[in-house]
């Protein structure tokens, strides 16, 4: 996984892309959630389920259609979100399906079960750039932790940051 931290980077620049008047708060927070939530997977180690099956780490939650299997339930609390059908389900599902992509550039690791159920196939990027970050918390504070930390800011937040910008000025 890159680390949570950095995947709602996703979210955050789809915010600044679009504005608080499509992405309220509210549908903000849903979008990081969803950003991060893929890796609840890892749950799965502890469970004794193999990484490479479709039911372990970066399987069938990274695939594209639990990202739009996901994101059909919120697009019906329109009013509780503040935001229109269209626009909840849009957020939600690319902000998660965001999540495979970002994991598919790292540096460890299996692949991404992009096409589960289709098939179960793992697939990396060619270019395997972000370094992959440590699973717990306490590892993150260490001189490896900082490499991931300074990779991810440049291969993520850099990027995202500035197409989002990019993308406000030109849409306004
Ligand atoms: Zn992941």
């Amino acid at each position: 996984m890159a680390s949570a931290f950095s995947h709602i980077a996703v979210p955050v620049a789809i915010r600044i892309a679009k504005g608080p008047r499509t992405i309220p708060w509210r549908l903000l927070v849903l979008a990081m959630f969803a950003s991060a939530a893929p890796d609840l997977d890892s749950i799965g180690f502890k469970l004794g389920i193999p990484y490479e099956s479709p039911w372990g780490h970066r399987g069938f939650t990274h695939s594209l259609v639990f990202a739009a299997l996901f994101a059909l339930l919120p697009a019906f609390g329109e009013r509780f979100f503040r935001s229109s059908r269209r626009a909840i389900f849009l957020t939600t599902f690319v902000s998660m399906a965001s999540h495979g992509v970002l994991d598919a550039f790292t540096t460890g690791g299996l692949g991404v079960a992009f096409f589960w159920p289709l098939n179960s196939d793992r697939y990396f990027f060619p270019w395997q750039v972000i370094e992959v970050s440590p699973i717990g918390i306490h590892q993150f504070f260490t001189e490896r932790g900082l490499a991931v930390l300074s990779s991810e800011l440049f291969y993520i937040w850099l990027p995202c940051l500035l197409i989002a910008i990019a993308f406000s000025r030109i849409v306004k």
